[in-house]
């Protein structure tokens, strides 16, 4: 997973946790908020800094968006099939 950053575009892996040095972060949507969560020491970040320029890159970016996307096109396609058959 790669996150953009708005300001200088760069594209950056995920980060180290600045709390524990654990590279294991994962994205998570909580209640419509994206959040990057250390699986170690169980931190959160809602932005990380950009290496390139310094200013901070939203969890968001760190997303998997095409993801989201193929789950929004199984269930049309599921609801499709299910019209479909009737
Ligand atoms: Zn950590
Ligand atoms: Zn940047």
């Amino acid at each position: 997973m790669n996150g953009r950053c708005p300001k200088c575009g760069k594209t950056n892996p995920l980060p180290l946790c600045r709390n524990c040095g654990n590279s294991s972060l994962s994205a998570k949507k909580i209640l419509g908020s994206f959040f990057l969560e250390c699986r170690k020491c169980d931190k959160s970040y809602t932005y990380v800094s950009c290496p390139g320029c310094g200013c901070d890159i939203p969890a968001r970016a760190f997303a998997n968006p095409s993801l989201w996307a193929l789950a929004f096109i199984v269930i049309v396609v599921i609801v499709l099939i299910q019209w479909l058959v009737r």
